[in-house]
């Protein structure tokens, strides 16, 4: 009928913009028309005007700044599910309660890992962990905060000097131990998933991270603490990998 037809050359429109977009050039071959359809759903559902230029483009994920409403910026993380190693997504998805009776279809991992990411957020942040804080999820695209300013996004924590990395690590170990008192273990913490902004440290890139039901929430948990100890005692501390554990699993 007309509605449909008028709906279809809508997106249509919408669908050539982004393409033609100078900042999609590149990208756009990668684009499946589901995710066209997410990206416009997120359109008319308000959370987000206008699609910026790529901050990232990862492995499994790219991640646009964009324009949210009131002229904010936000940050959109789209998976592209083809290049997604769901296998692995799968086996972190194992033992969370969240996501019990999920099957194996390729698509369904990679739309309840989306799901986790913004989840995940959530819980941090009531945890009182500075995280970008998660706005909304459609299919394979995650919107939240944009972590950073006119100039750019914020740096990683690996790409500063750190001033002062004695608060620095204090500031982490509390993040750690209240991420763990939380339920949850981030699982990929190192200098390039914490940036600085605005004299303050925000956790980033939590797809990956699990409950404490996790089979392997434990191991994941010490990598963390080794990653982030090591970066502290190249910053010149004198921290170990057991001390950091311990404080963060002390209940
Ligand atoms: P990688 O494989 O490189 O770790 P990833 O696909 O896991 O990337 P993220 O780590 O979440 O994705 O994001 C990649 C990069 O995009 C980050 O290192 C950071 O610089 C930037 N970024 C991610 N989220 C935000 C955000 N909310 N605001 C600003 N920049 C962000
Ligand atoms: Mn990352």
């Amino acid at each position: 009928d007309r509605i449909a037809r008028k709906r279809d050359r809508e997106f249509s429109q919408f669908r050539e913009r982004l393409t033609d977009a100078d900042q999609f050039k590149v990208e756009q071959s990668v684009f499946d028309d589901a995710t066209f359809a997410a990206l416009y759903k997120l359109v008319q559902d308000g959370h987000v005007d206008a699609f910026g230029g790529p901050i990232s483009t990862g492995k499994e994920a790219n991640v646009y700044q964009a324009l949210g409403p009131d002229e904010t910026d936000v940050a959109v993380k789209v998976y592209r599910i083809n290049a997604s190693n769901f296998r692995q997504m799968r086996d972190y998805l194992e033992g969370d309660p969240r996501f019990e009776g999920l099957g194996g279809k390729k698509k369904d991992v990679v739309l309840a890992w989306v799901k986790k990411e913004y989840a995940n957020l959530k819980r941090a942040k009531r945890a009182g962990v500075r995280v970008p804080e998660p706005i909304a999820t459609e299919r394979n695209v995650l919107v939240m905060e944009y972590i950073g300013d006119e100039t750019g996004r914020a740096k990683r924590l690996g790409e500063v000097h750190v001033e002062n990395p004695q608060t620095a690590f204090e500031v982490m170990r509390e993040y750690m131990r209240r991420l763990y008192a939380a339920g949850i273990v981030h699982g990929d913490l190192s200098e390039y998933n914490v940036v600085f902004h605005d004299g303050q440290l925000v956790v980033i890139d939590l797809g990956q991270a699990v409950t404490v039901h996790h089979p392997n929430s434990r191991d994941f948990l010490e990598r963390d603490c080794t990653n982030v100890a090591s970066f502290f005692r190249r910053q010149g501390l004198d921290v170990s990998d057991d001390d950091l554990l311990a404080f963060v699993t002390d209940p």
